[in-house]
């Protein structure tokens, strides 16, 4: 059987639809938590390897528009691109990698749902049975970028514009060498400017840090709360779906306190729950707008906010400034002034 090498591995999975991967050593998760480390699923890996695909960036289009919503969530998000487009090269990553007599263990990007605090680890001196990747943090381990300001993960070719998965083998394959910290995200904070005021941890300057080998990695600790309830379509400001089936809705996200929980737990009825059908409400749907891109995306979640600050006004400033390798013939992609929408849910440009 052939050597498996890293060069391999990457060629392999680039022409089988990833558009980007890279190879992190184990040792490089030696200081991540327990529930959060690859050794915690497969004691005997040394290697992670992490694909990414990219978002397009006219996924966003009709949203930086105020016109469409289907593309994002249908191709971008959680339809095709999260259960389709990257799975696919991923698995087929992995079963080359078997092919070379090596375990491949492919993982599902992020299952928060599954961690409960009264978990016990069920072998003795052992972790609970929900250990969850972060995949962003393999990412920069693997060497395909860092996580920005914003807390997306920045790589040079995309900018934010990737999703990503990975695999854990117990092939020793060549590590990448690291993206130097500061290199994509230059601090402009267009991420903080184009949200609009959902995360004031960023504002206040409270950041995270980590360390990978020699290098130090820090982003703003987003208060996910209020990021969830713009993205999920809590925040009447984003949604032109909400005054119709709410007519005067008044929720203002920025007096909101929940967490992260507890923001989904407010939108996900809100938006997907069922209500008899009346002469003033005849379709049965709670928000049909809501209702309907959960649907087209294949039953997964929807976004409604579609990443104001942290994708499209970053990637904005990325392309501008010529850090992003990918370009585009039709100069920025903010063209016209941007819009939130007032009470009455009229648009309102900045
Ligand atoms: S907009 Fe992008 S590059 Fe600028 S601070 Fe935010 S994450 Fe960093």
């Amino acid at each position: 059987m052939a050597k498996l090498t890293s060069e391999a591995v990457k060629e392999f999975a680039l022409s089988h639809g990833a558009d980007l991967c890279g190879v992190a050593n184990i040792e490089r998760f030696k200081d991540a938590p327990a529930d959060r480390n690859p050794m915690n699923i497969f004691p005997e890996a040394r290697s992670v390897v992490v694909l990414g695909r990219r978002i397009l960036r006219g996924g966003w289009r009709g949203i930086e528009e105020g016109t469409y919503w289907p593309s994002y969530t249908h191709f971008d998000y959680s339809g095709l691109l999260n259960t389709f487009f990257l799975p696919l090269p991923l698995y087929e990553t992995g079963c080359f990698i078997e092919d070379h007599g090596w375990e491949a263990v492919t993982t599902y990007a992020g299952c928060p749902e599954l961690q409960d605090p009264q978990e016990r680890p069920r072998r003795p001196g052992g972790v609970p049975p929900e250990v969850t990747l972060s995949t962003r943090i393999a990412a920069m381990a693997a060497g395909l970028g860092e996580i920005g300001w914003s807390k997306a993960f920045l790589s040079k070719k995309f900018g934010p514009r990737q999703r990503l998965w990975l695999l854990i083998t117990d092939a020793e394959l060549e590590p990448d060498p690291l993206v130097e910290p500061g290199s994509l995200c230059d601090k402009c904070m267009k991420c903080v400017e184009g949200c609009p005021g959902a995360i004031p941890h960023i504002r206040e300057g409270k950041y995270v840090e980590i360390k990978i080998e020699d290098k130090t990695y820090r982003w703003g600790d987003v208060d996910m709360g209020k990021c969830t309830l713009m993205y999920h379509g809590g925040d009447p400001r984003m949604s032109p779906f909400i005054p119709k089936s709410f007519p005067g809705y008044r929720f203002d996200v920025l007096e909101q306190d929940f967490t992260e929980e507890t923001a989904y737990k407010f939108c996900w009825p809100m938006s997907q729950g069922a209500w008899r059908r009346t002469y003033e409400h005849p379709s049965g749907h709670m928000i049909d707008g809501h209702y309907y891109l959960v649907k087209w995306g294949g039953g997964g979640s929807y976004g409604i906010g579609g990443s104001r600050g942290c994708m499209r006004s970053c990637f904005n400033h990325l392309e501008k400034k010529g850090a992003i390798e990918q370009t585009f013939h039709g100069g920025e992609f903010i063209k016209r002034p941007r819009w939130l929408l007032d009470e009455r849910g009229e648009m309102t440009e900045e």
